[in-house]
């Protein structure tokens, strides 16, 4: 499991003034177990062979990214059907209620109690949704979602967006459906995660046509990720423009490498472009998504 890596997670604390992520998962112990037993089959949405590097409790993978020096993290739940976010959602609350470096997270599905629960949650204070496309095969586009876009928008809560056709596309993924979206709700806080892949240059298009729309670095410039689905280098100036809409994603804990190698994979941006270098990766790190979700400390 364990590639070499020159950084390692006892170096992570020292970075400064510590870690953003906006991309980490918590689910109630039924459902991550489930998750889990997909990865560990490399099941049809995954795809390949997918080991994963935290699998402790609750407990110890909170103290893992405490260790780590991350001083905020979402919490991302996802739907994959109808009928689920309400108990996804009860839990996500539960959760950041005890740790408190924990975002309120919460997701959605295209059904049509989601005009009710999403209003309560933007009420009551969510600080991001998650929603995953691949996974929980729905149109963003679903006429079942454009109240609830409007009223995301309205409230300027971000949602974090697996819409890209990685690691394993189908008839929802992709970019179209996030680009008529953000059309009729071109205020949308979107988050796309892993940068949209494999659609990268859809995907930035996006982020640099939308004020609002950001992308998440969730397994880029990993090796396994680049071994899979490398991004194209001469859209390094572009994202070296974007330096103000990239946020520091990790997928923490369902990664099948050290957290430290995410970090890694990202400082060797700087050797690559000179827009990617420390100033970018603090942006990325911390500054980006202290602006977006707030300040920490
Ligand atoms: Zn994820």
């Amino acid at each position: 499991m364990v590639e070499e890596v020159a950084l390692t997670d006892a170096d992570v604390p020292a970075w400064w003034p510590g870690l953003y992520d906006v991309h980490v998962h918590f689910l109630p112990p039924n459902v991550q177990a489930k998750v889990w037993a997909q990865f560990d089959r490399a099941g049809p949405k995954i795809g390949r062979e997918w080991p994963i590097s935290y699998r402790g409790s609750e407990e110890e993978r909170v103290d893992q990214l405490r260790a780590l020096g991350v001083r905020r993290f979402g919490a991302l739940p996802y739907a994959h059907r109808p009928g689920i976010a309400g108990y996804l959602n009860d839990w996500a609350r539960g959760f950041a209620e005890r740790v408190p470096e924990a975002l309120w997270s919460a997701t959605l599905y295209p059904e049509p109690e989601a005009a009710t629960y999403v209003p309560e949650l933007i009420a009551g204070g969510v600080e991001v949704f998650k929603v995953h496309v691949q996974v929980g095969e729905f149109h963003l586009d679903d006429p079942l979602l454009d109240g609830v876009w409007a009223a995301i928008a309205d409230a300027g809560t971000p949602v974090v967006v697996h819409a890209g056709s990685g690691p394993v596309g189908n008839a929802f993924t992709g970019p179209e459906p996030l680009r008529r979206v953000l059309e009729r709700h071109p205020l949308l806080t979107a988050v796309v995660a892993h940068m949209g892949a494999p659609e990268y240059v859809e995907f930035l298009e996006l982020a640099e046509r939308h004020e609002r729309t950001y992308l998440d670095t969730t397994m880029m410039f990993t090796d396994f990720f680049d071994a899979a689905a490398p991004y194209p280098s001469e859209l390094f100036p572009r994202l070296a423009d974007l330096a103000d809409k990239v946020l520091l994603g990790s997928d923490f804990p369902t990664i099948p490498y050290p957290y430290a190698h995410q970090l890694e994979g990202l400082t060797r941006l700087g050797e690559r472009h000179p827009g990617l270098g420390e100033d970018w990766l603090r942006a990325v790190c911390w500054e980006n998504p202290v602006r977006l979700l707030g300040d920490p400390l």
